[in-house]
């Protein structure tokens, strides 16, 4: 059986805060303003396979109330799904990623986020892109920044 995923997420962006992607840091004035490391990527990621195995949201299992979840490394986030996935019977087919951002220019990192994201997914079919918003909303304004994933799961 197939079973499709989609996961959103969006922190702001300040100054002052780390900008992380795909487990990497990005040098940049500003960075994401999260109760855990703030990165979109892997929260939509996790959020799309989560949905792709009905098993909840991020939220529901990380919650931000919990102070143990403070400044969590989101890699452990994701580790942790990939667990509930599989002990759910399901394996993961492709990832395919966009990331919301008018700056900085992201194409010299996604190869980066792959290797890293690789280790846990499968790295020759998991697709990050990324796009501006053309300078328009809270994205193309840098007040923010977003991620959409989707997923296929076989189980
Ligand atoms: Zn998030």
């Amino acid at each position: 059986m197939m079973r499709i995923g989609f996961g959103y997420d969006v922190h702001r962006l300040e100054e002052g805060h780390e900008l992380i992607l795909g487990g990497v840091t990005i040098p940049f004035e500003k960075g994401t303003v999260a109760h855990s490391d703030g990165d979109v990527l892997i929260h939509a990621i996790c959020d799309a396979l989560l949905g792709a195995a009905n098993l909840g949201d991020i939220g529901s299992h990380f919650p931000d109330t919990d102070p143990g979840n403070r400044n969590l490394d989101s890699t452990q986030i994701l580790r942790h799904v990939l667990k509930l996935i599989h002990d759910a019977g399901f394996k993961v087919i492709n990832v395919d990623t966009t990331i919301c951002l008018q700056k900085p220019k992201l194409a010299g990192y996604t190869e980066q986020m792959k290797q890293h994201l690789g280790q846990w997914l499968p790295r020759k079919a998991l697709s990050i892109k990324a796009t501006t918003t053309e300078k328009m909303g809270f994205v193309g304004e840098g007040r923010g920044i977003s991620a959409y994933a989707a997923v296929l799961l076989e189980g």
